[in-house]
């Protein structure tokens, strides 16, 4: 059996979303109430909330600024902060059990930030890429395959780490 490997760990607390041109600059945020056209984003008191009942009771109001927020913004322009590549036999094997941990992460990074999501999951020839809208998900998203299912993984931070590029493999 391999050892199991987790190269460039070390670089995990230095991902900043900060310069990401997505975002307004600092102090230059949306009109509160803003609502995202297309995933109901929510932006209120200088934050994005996904919350059904939130839109809800907002999108009643007069003055809503609807808007693309950043996250469809970059899916919809390809312009993902996060590449994860899954390889390998047990990956085969085991695709539904692993898909759902990388949906259930997709779903906490959402509701704590709905800005942080999987834009995108690409199948080809035995592997799997997903794209994110963050640089930490898309390490996170290793992180806990790792955590789970040992293997191989690898981390590869680029453009002032706004950019990561993950793959696990076994
Ligand atoms: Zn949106």
């Amino acid at each position: 059996m391999k050892v199991p490997r987790e190269v460039g760990k070390h670089t995990r607390d230095k991902v900043y979303s900060e310069n990401d041109p997505y975002l307004p600059p600092k102090g230059k945020g949306l009109v509160d109430v803003s609502i995202c056209k297309d995933c109901t984003a929510v932006y209120h008191n200088k934050k994005w909330f996904l919350d059904a009942k939130l839109y809800e009771q907002k999108k009643k109001l007069k003055d809503i600024n609807w808007v693309t927020c950043p996250a469809c913004k970059k899916t919809k322009e390809n312009v993902p902060n996060g590449v994860v590549t899954l390889k390998g036999d047990f990956l085969k094997e085991h695709k539904q059990e692993i898909m759902n941990l990388i949906r259930n992460e997709d779903e906490r990074a959402k509701n704590y930030n709905p800005l942080k999501r999987i834009m995108k999951i690409n199948e080809k020839g035995g592997e799997i890429e997903i794209l994110t809208t963050s640089a930490k998900l898309a390490q996170r998203i290793g992180s806990i395959l790792f955590k789970a299912y040992n293997g191989e993984v690898e981390y590869k931070k680029h453009d002032n780490a706004k950019f990561m590029r993950v793959e696990w493999r076994r």
